[in-house]
């Protein structure tokens, strides 16, 4: 399995496999990137999350502080492995809301 890790547009473009100097900029600054995904074509977990292969991207991206995000989702900081996760769209768009 190959990791995804076009989690922008821009994601990969001039580097396969490597993420943009905007995503890799905050990812290094703490962040963690919510990938938001159409749950009616994806596979949802409880938690709100769903792994990469079957998540169906909807374009949307927002960054959080980690900090932030391991308060907000009931997940553990063992069970993100990848500086992304995706979410259901609704999560994405509540939080886009409160952030702004
Ligand atoms: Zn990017």
């Amino acid at each position: 399995m190959t990791i995804e890790k076009r989690i922008c547009p821009a994601c990969g473009k001039n580097t396969p496999g490597e993420y943009c100097d905007r995503c890799q900029k905050k990812f290094n600054e703490g962040f963690i990137a919510l990938v938001s995904v159409d749950p009616e074509k994806s596979t949802v977990k409880e938690n709100g999350t769903m792994t990469n292969e079957n998540a169906y991207r909807t374009g949307e991206l927002l960054f959080i502080k980690k900090e932030s995000f391991f308060k907000l989702f009931d997940i553990s900081e063992q069970d993100v492995k990848e500086n992304y996760v995706f979410v259901h769209d609704e999560i994405v768009n509540v939080l886009k809301k409160s952030c702004l």
